[in-house]
């Protein structure tokens, strides 16, 4: 640590600086080398309608470093944006995804999955053709896809986001606002973009019941989407009395601890499996 004299805070702060710098490096090193490899997996969280049958599932990347252990997606996610990495893995969890529609198409489900949409992502230039292609190859028909940008994606030319995402509309391609309530205030974008969706930000959902102001702005967001005809799902739900409220209040699907947490995809199918096919030599 830093000794007591007057460098101190300059220590402090090119140590601070030096291994961030640190970090950058070798998460960007280690990540290019990871994809690809089974230290990168997607997880999938499901989602449940009121009656308690799921009606989806998200997507959610999770990376085990060999030395380092479990690198959170909240650390990896802003490093591959500003690198260019993104594309590698966005390309890499959209095979994924497809891959594991068709299991699951196997069984007999045909709900939809999510899939996390970077904004940089989103805009590249060949990103349609992409999703096409692989569509087309994978034989995966584009409304099982569930699409969630953020509205970070809003900082961009509103036009040509809008453009972009008709084009992918065409494919049956669905979106979803994610992290919805914490960012942007200007609401006038909903109704330029081709919406199907609004995932409740976990900040708002961990509030209610309890918080009056939480209540309120829940609320509104359900009161709203109902007139826009968007469908809301809220995520971050831990306990029985948010979920109690949320369905009380018309919310379409919940997503969160309480209900099930993020597995590997290959224990969601064994739980789809044992569910649906109960019968001797079977156990969940
Ligand atoms: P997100 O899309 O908003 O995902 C929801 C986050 O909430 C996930 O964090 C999930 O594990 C966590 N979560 C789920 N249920 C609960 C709950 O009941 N309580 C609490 N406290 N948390 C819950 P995670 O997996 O760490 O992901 C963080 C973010 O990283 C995601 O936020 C998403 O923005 C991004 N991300 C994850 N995977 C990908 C990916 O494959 N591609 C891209 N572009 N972004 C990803
Ligand atoms: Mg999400
Ligand atoms: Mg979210
Ligand atoms: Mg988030």
């Amino acid at each position: 640590r830093a000794k007591q004299h007057s460098g101190n805070q300059v220590t402090f702060y090119e140590q601070g600086l030096q291994s961030e710098v640190e970090q950058r490096l070798w998460l960007e090193h280690d990540l290019l080398q990871a994809i690809g490899t089974p230290q990168l997996v997607l997880h999938i969280q499901p989602q449940f309608g009121c009656d308690g049958r799921v009606t989806g599932g998200e997507l959610l990347a999770r990376w085990t470093h060999p030395a380092r252990g479990a690198v959170s997606p909240a650390l990896f996610i802003p490093v591959a944006e500003e690198t260019g990495l993104i594309g590698l893995l966005g390309s890499w969890s959209l095979q994924f995804a497809c891959d594991a529609l068709l299991s699951l198409q196997k069984l007999g489900e045909t709900y939809p999955l999510s899939l996390n949409i970077s904004p940089k992502q989103l805009m590249e230039p060949q990103f349609t053709e992409y999703i096409r292609d692989t569509l087309e190859s994978k034989g995966v028909p584009g409304n099982r896809l569930i699409f969630e940008i953020t509205e970070g994606v809003l900082i961009r030319d509103i036009q040509a986001v809008a453009q972009r995402m008709q084009a992918l509309s065409l494919l049956g391609i669905r979106f979803s606002i994610d992290d919805f309530g914490t960012g942007y205030s200007n609401l006038a974008y909903l109704k330029r973009l081709p919406l199907y969706e609004l995932k409740i930000d976990k900040s708002l959902v961990q509030d209610v019941p309890n918080d009056s102001d939480s209540i309120a702005i829940v609320q509104l967001i359900l009161a709203m989407a109902d007139q826009l005809n968007l469908r809301v799902v809220a995520e971050g739900v831990e306990t029985e009395a948010q979920s109690r409220f949320l369905f009380e209040h018309a919310c379409h699907a919940l997503q969160g601890y309480l209900l099930a947490r993020p597995m590997p995809f290959d224990a969601w199918l064994d739980v789809v499996r044992t569910r649906q096919r109960p019968g001797p030599g079977l156990s969940a």
